[in-house]
């Protein structure tokens, strides 16, 4: 045990940005007003349940609002503290100023354990709580707009935008209130897998950098490297999965709450994910080493770690022993900022979380979009686009059998060339646009600047910058 004290996630993140700033040329007093936490809403509130009353503590905190709506997530978990969903609503500021969604930044959360109450149980109190964000304009279409996080999903913001439609009767953007919801509900295709995607679309960019793969000591390209993830959950499966079965990627370890699993091999994501839905952990899987304490595989050999659970994971009483050249971080804050500097040292490259995990909200984003323009994405351009396709599918059928022989269109050529871009495809797309040019940003400054140490201080550099443009043209 390390007998230095390990600084709070929040403390992190000031450091993080402290660090930044110094390398910068604020206007003085602008780096405080950027800082700062604007407000933190703490509501405690009564649902009788089995009957009796039971009391829960919710928090909406606002970081920056040099852009409204705000955006960040409903967090559900015993961990839920005014520290943390502060330090999360700071991320979300950058996160989305990095990633050009122009919201400014907030997150939310509840202390509960979902695993204790039955469904109807967690809709009332969703709702409850959604009611008291409601009437204070915590929860509004242009103001504040959540989004699932850890231990909320579709359902709950579907919950949730429904309470909000009973609340506010004649809001014709109502269902811009919340993203994340599902598809029946006023969601967009790929709002699940998003965070993930993004995962594997950052980790993709990466690898088309050569010099920033050099500094991780890593070749070639994503097929067969050696991924150790943490937490099969929303973020962790889609991105495993993705990974492996679209970029041969093999995943070798996976660490969940009840122990971990590990296959030199390469272990089949779906079937581990199936089984943790069957049998509601790891235990048990065949065909690979379980071991009870799963952090230790943490320190595992592999290529690339992807902690995608829960933030200080990685802190200063096993940072020197993490081997993985590149971590990526999927979840929020997994790395400390004192584990941060020891992993520096050592020449470990992390792809920071303000960046790695920004899928989600990028999505979230569009759905918005969506939802205030009331037609999903491709409506109008879908069968227009394959008719002008049609057109030229036409002339080289023309030429295939005037050439004879001698040239025939590629088999498949025809039908995916034809088939116009449905929603999810063109959500992809976006998403895969938003990463690329992100990442670009990022690599662009770590890489132009000698100061800039890591890609974390090159991400918080380009989103203040943006955030700092913003207060500066309103006339802060
Ligand atoms: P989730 O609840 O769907 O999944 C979390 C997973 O981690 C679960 O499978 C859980 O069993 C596992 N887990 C919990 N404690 C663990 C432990 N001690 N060791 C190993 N595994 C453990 O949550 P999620 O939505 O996937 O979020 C994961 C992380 O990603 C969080 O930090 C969240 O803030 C971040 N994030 C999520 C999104 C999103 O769109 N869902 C977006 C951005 C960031």
């Amino acid at each position: 045990m390390s007998a230095i004290k390990e600084p709070s996630f929040r403390e992190s993140v000031d450091m993080m940005f402290n660090r930044a700033v110094a390398l910068m040329e604020l206007e003085p007093g602008l780096e405080e007003k950027i800082r700062v936490v604007n407000a933190t809403y703490t509501v405690r509130f009564g649902v009788r349940l089995r009957g009796k009353i039971e009391t829960f503590t919710g928090y909406r905190s606002v970081h920056s609002e040099h852009m409204e709506p705000v955006k960040g997530g409903i967090r559900f978990s015993m961990g839920v503290n005014q520290d943390e969903v502060e330090a999360l609503g700071a991320l979300m500021t950058y996160k989305c100023a990095l990633v050009e969604a122009p919201f400014g930044g907030s997150k939310g959360g509840l202390r509960i354990d979902p695993r204790k109450y039955n469904e109807k149980e967690m809709e009332t109190i969703t709702r409850r709580f959604a009611y008291e964000l409601i009437k204070r304009d915590l929860i509004n279409p242009s103001q504040n707009v959540p989004a699932p996080d850890m231990g909320t999903g579709q359902r709950e913001m579907a919950w949730i935008a429904d309470q909000y439609a009973r609340m506010n009767t004649t809001d014709i953007n109502a269902r811009a209130c919340v993203t994340g919801k599902p598809p029946h509900a006023g969601g967009i295709a790929g709002r699940v897998e998003a965070t993930g995607r993004g995962v594997q679309y950052a980790l993709r960019e990466f690898f088309r950098h050569p010099k920033d793969k050099a500094a991780a000591g890593l070749t070639d390209t994503l097929g067969g490297k050696r991924i150790v993830v943490q937490g099969l959950g929303n973020v962790g499966y889609h991105a495993a999965k993705f990974l492996q079965e679209e970029d041969g990627a093999k995943i070798t370890g996976i660490i969940e709450r009840d122990g971990s699993l590990y296959n030199e091999n390469g272990l089949d994501v779906e079937a581990v994910y199936q089984h943790i839905g069957e049998h509601g952990g790891v235990k048990g899987f065949a065909g690979a080493d379980y071991a009870e304490d799963g952090s230790k595989l943490l320190e595992a050999e592999c290529d690339i770690l992807i902690p995608a659970a829960l933030e200080s994971v990685i802190n200063l009483n096993n940072a020197d022993r993490i081997k993985a050249p590149l971590i990526i971080e999927a979840a929020n804050g997994p790395v400390t900022a004192g584990a941060d500097e020891i992993l520096r040292d050592k020449g470990t490259i992390i792809i920071p979380d303000m960046y790695a995990n920004a899928g989600g909200v990028t999505v979230s984003y569009f759905e918005w979009v969506k939802n205030l323009s009331h037609i999903r994405f491709g409506r109008m351009q879908r069968r227009q686009e394959e008719t002008r396709h049609q057109l030229l599918v036409n002339e080289l059928e023309r030429l295939d059998a005037f050439m004879g022989e001698k040239w025939s269109m590629s088999p498949d050529f025809k039908d995916k060339y034809l088939r116009g871009a449905d929603e999810l495809e063109l959500v992809r797309s976006g998403l895969d646009d938003t990463m690329r040019i992100a990442y670009q940003s990022i690599s662009e400054v770590w890489n132009s600047r000698d100061d800039v140490p890591d890609l974390r201080t090159a991400a918080f550099i380009v989103a203040i910058s943006r955030v700092a443009k913003a207060y500066t043209a309103k006339g802060l």
